[in-house]
């Protein structure tokens, strides 16, 4: 007899049920007008061939199975927006309470930054109970440099090992986790763009580290660069009371011993000397190409402590220079271009004195 309709026009069906020998549906029947809805709800019976109860007990099964699982992987990872993210805790913690014990964050475009930038943050946090470093690398390893061992490899499986690589390194560091948010370089180069920068909100809100590394601004890598700017967008969403203390600009591409001494941060990271070297070493695929990086990082080191002042003796053997970030996330009108030329202007200001005063 097809179907019957309690109400006619236009209708959504719901699990029929079967009652009776016919099938009862529950429809709702609605239309627009110019200037109103009308919306009614009712019922309807059929004797078309429907799925037999056991069925579609086995469907609802598998649909709320479903729907759990989705929301059991939700208790276990934190949600980030891009679905190439990849969020590792070593120790195996809930990653809500991984996240909240972070006392000292580094953000950074590549995997193997944080081992260079933020090294100061994870000797400060290595084996102490009350500190713990957590790492965030914001693109995703695509277009990295394949040689040696890797020419071989697509940019696709490059990713992959970059990826566990970092991971390796947040095992030796000890990290409180590492956290890779998988965005191509292209994204993280628009300004304000919405999902990175919520993703590095999100977890700056949720660990409220005391002290963050970051790129330093006068960096001389585009992708450096632009994941500050997205950092700094993302620090000044915080309410000022979850800001952190210390925000530091850290040391890649341009090394910053060209900043005056008033303007030169010394992060000592003479704790655990023999970390370093493992730490990068790990980072095979950048390294076995070529590119020492392990010794130069560590020969930097050396050379900070001993060139920072010609008067004394080397007062630590490691150091590494920092700018001071911090009025960034204090005062929201400071433009973050402006603040890092001052750095550039008061270096012109002291070469042209020094030249001045012998000509
Ligand atoms: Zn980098």
């Amino acid at each position: 007899m097809g179907l019957m309709f309690v109400r006619l026009r236009s209708f959504a069906l719901f699990l029929p049920i079967k009652i009776g020998g016919l099938n009862w549906f529950f429809v709702r029947d609605w239309k627009h007008s110019e200037d109103r809805r009308i919306d009614d709800w009712g019922f309807a019976v059929s004797n078309l061939r429907i799925p037999s109860n056991a069925y579609r007990l086995r469907l609802l099964i598998v649909v709320a199975g479903g729907l759990g699982l989705g929301w059991l992987g939700g208790l276990m990872n934190p949600d980030l927006r891009h679905p190439r993210n990849d969020f590792f805790v070593p120790d195996g913690t809930a990653f809500d309470e991984a996240m909240s014990r972070v006392t000292h964050l580094g953000i950074v475009s590549h995997q193997d930054d944080l081992e260079i930038a933020a090294y100061h943050g994870i000797t400060e946090c290595f084996h102490t109970v009350d500190r713990w470093f957590g790492g965030v690398v914001v693109t995703n390893g695509a277009g990295s440099p394949r040689k040696g061992d890797y020419a071989s490899y697509t940019d696709e499986e490059m990713q992959d090992v970059r990826r566990v690589e970092q991971r390796k390194a947040a095992y030796v560091g000890e990290y409180a986790f590492a956290a890779q948010l998988g965005y191509p370089s292209e994204m993280v180069k628009e300004p304000q763009q919405a999902d990175v920068v919520a993703d590095l909100t999100f977890i700056l809100e949720t660990c409220a580290p005391e002290v963050v590394y970051l790129h330093n601004p006068c960096d001389r890598h585009d992708t450096h660069v632009a994941t500050f700017w997205r950092c700094i967008e993302a620090l000044r969403r915080l309410p000022k009371e979850r800001r952190p203390a210390k925000v530091y600009g850290c040391e890649v591409w341009r090394k910053l011993d060209w900043l005056l001494a008033e303007d030169k941060v010394m992060l000592k990271v003479d704790k655990h000397p023999h970390l370093l070297r493992p730490l990068l070493g790990v980072f095979d695929s950048q390294i076995s190409g070529g590119k020492r990086y392990d010794l130069a990082e560590e020969g930097l080191r050396h050379a900070n402590a001993t060139y920072f002042d010609s008067h004394t003796t080397d007062s630590t053997s490691l150091l590494t220079f920092a700018m001071d970030l911090t009025p960034l996330v204090v005062d929201d009108t400071l433009d973050p271009a402006e603040f890092a030329l001052g750095f550039v202007r008061r270096l012109e200001a002291d070469v042209g004195t020094r030249l001045g005063r012998f000509d």
